[in-house]
């Protein structure tokens, strides 16, 4: 069926319609859609629109509106509906009249759009409708709206996840009664599977007699400039961390210093002025000075060794020397030489296994290391009255040794930071034990240096355990030693418990 439309002077292209379905078409009407004759002919008036991506806002008698052709352009039209006179069974025929491509309305953002450098859309203002995009710009946007079929004609509610109560649809509501452009630097978009991006945007509006019409967006994605930025920012602040650390590690180190030395000066002037004349008391007093510089030494030399050992340490400069020892025996050994120090503060220290013995490959000077740090703190944190235990579990590939005291505790926001450098959970001078803090970062170290692992577990107020885990692996063809030495080295306890005061 074919309609005559050559009465009709002003149409430029007219599609026909009867009982809501196309019945019509110029060839006008296919030319500008780029749609055949029969993929539009049948349709139903609503299918045609949908498939048109039409979007008439008003139900006017003559609308400016878009449609979108099959090769994905955004045609401008001014529509109107006319009642068809010369078949009084036609509904009515639509005309379009005028068609503006947008390339022709904004040559400037037709320019940048072409160039690809940075996203660019132009929208139509009253349902923020895409009209344009190019690809740059359907690349910031996710499946499927980063194809440009799925995308133009949709409106940005319909393109963008989470866009009702948005802040982003705040700022377009703003642009667009302001009539004033909106400049966003690093602007953060989370809605995408993609994760946080940032983005560098500018929205601005087209106004046409005294209202905003059109809205141009150009964005640029800033978000490898914002992460790289932000990385810098990141280690800038691990950076001044460290130098806060070092500067307190030099102000407590240099209070660790002198407090010894403080002693050791205070007894060595006593000893000038000592009573000649009285040698009973002045042998008194000599062997007691003696005995307080000797401790005072003592603790000089564990803080300067520790810091060695650190140094060693950060350097990779750490030699090991293992080999086969009963590590049942070798723990016991040290347990009960610091059964001197803990009976002196009051304190019981008990000594439990689950094996008679066990045969292993260790560095015995470190171990020895790790097990005197971990009792010196346990005796040190703990009050007179109190109880420490020392205990051996078998599990087979791995020795499990635990150092458990009643003493203060620690409190659990510390738990993970002790092992770090220099951290004291009391940093007041006032605190009542003296130490460094680097004590448990070497044991750390110690530990890790033997291949195994140490974690700590406490109740505020209740008490520590510090559970440290050994590989079980021997030396092949070497005879295990046997630890015989009198209760260990005894200058090395009390160098090891030298900070600890009674
Ligand atoms: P320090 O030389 O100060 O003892 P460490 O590195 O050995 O340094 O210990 C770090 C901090 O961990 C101590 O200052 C103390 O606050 C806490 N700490 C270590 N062991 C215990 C423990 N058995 N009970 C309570 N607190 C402990």
């Amino acid at each position: 069926m074919c309609y005559d439309t050559s009465n009709d002077k002003t149409s430029t292209s007219r599609l026909y319609i009867k009982n809501h379905i196309v019945k019509d078409l110029d060839a006008k009407f296919i030319e500008i859609t780029g749609y055949t004759k029969e993929e539009l002919l049948g349709k139903s008036i609503n299918d045609l629109f949908e498939l048109l991506k039409l979007n008439i806002l008003k139900k006017k008698e003559r609308n400016t509106c878009f449609f979108i052709t099959k090769n994905n352009t955004c045609i401008e039209i001014d529509f109107y509906k006319k009642d068809y006179f010369y078949d009084k069974s036609m509904e009515f025929i639509f005309i379009i009249d005028s068609i503006v491509k947008l390339e022709d309305k904004f040559p400037y953002a037709y320019s940048l759009y072409m160039e690809n450098k940075m996203g660019v859309a132009i929208y139509y203002a009253k349902d923020l409708r895409l009209l344009k995009a190019n690809e740059t710009l359907l690349n910031f946007l996710q499946e499927p709206h980063n194809k440009i079929e799925n995308s133009i004609g949709r409106t940005l509610p319909e393109i963008l996840p989470n866009w009702p109560g948005s802040e982003s649809e705040k700022i377009w509501k703003d642009v667009i009664t302001s009539k004033k452009t909106y400049y966003g630097r690093e602007k953060i978009y989370e809605g995408f599977n993609r994760g946080i991006t940032y983005w560098d945007v500018v929205i601005t509006p087209i106004i046409e007699d005294g209202t905003s019409v059109y809205i141009i967006q150009t964005i640029t994605d800033s978000t490898e400039h914002v992460l790289d930025r932000k990385k810098i920012e990141e280690q800038n602040k691990t950076l001044e961390q460290i130098m806060e650390k070092k500067s307190n590690f030099f102000s407590m180190i240099s209070h660790e210093l002198k407090t010894p030395l403080n002693v050791i000066l205070g007894a060595l002037q006593l000893m000038e002025n000592l009573d000649t004349n009285d040698l009973n008391s002045s042998y008194k007093l000599t062997q007691k000075y003696i005995k307080m510089q000797k401790q005072n030494s003592f603790r000089l030399l564990k803080l300067i060794n520790n810091l060695i050992d650190i140094t060693k340490i950060e350097e990779n400069h750490f030699t090991i020397n293992n080999s086969n020892f009963d590590i049942v025996r070798v723990i016991e050994n040290i347990t009960m030489s610091a059964v001197k120090y803990t009976k002196l503060k009051n304190i019981d220290l008990i000594f439990d296994t689950e094996v008679e013995e066990k045969y292993m490959a260790f560095d015995i000077e470190k171990i020895e290391r790790i097990m005197l740090n971990l009792l010196s703190n346990a005796i040190k944190f703990t009050d007179p009255g109190g109880k420490i235990e020392v205990a051996i579990y078998d599990r087979k590939e791995k020795i499990l040794i635990s150092v458990k005291d009643s003493g203060i505790g620690i409190p659990e926001d510390m738990l993970d930071k002790i092992f770090d450098h220099f951290t004291q959970v009391d940093t007041t001078l006032r605190r009542k034990a003296e130490g460094s803090g680097i004590g448990l970062f070497l044991v750390k170290s110690l530990v890790e240096i033997q291949g195994g692992t140490i974690s700590v577990k406490s109740q505020y107020g209740k008490g520590s355990e510090f559970l440290m885990e050994l590989p079980v692996k021997l030396i092949d063809n070497e005879v295990p030693i046997e630890d015989n030495r009198p209760l260990s080295n005894i200058s090395k306890i009390n160098i090891e418990f030298s900070d600890i005061y009674f």
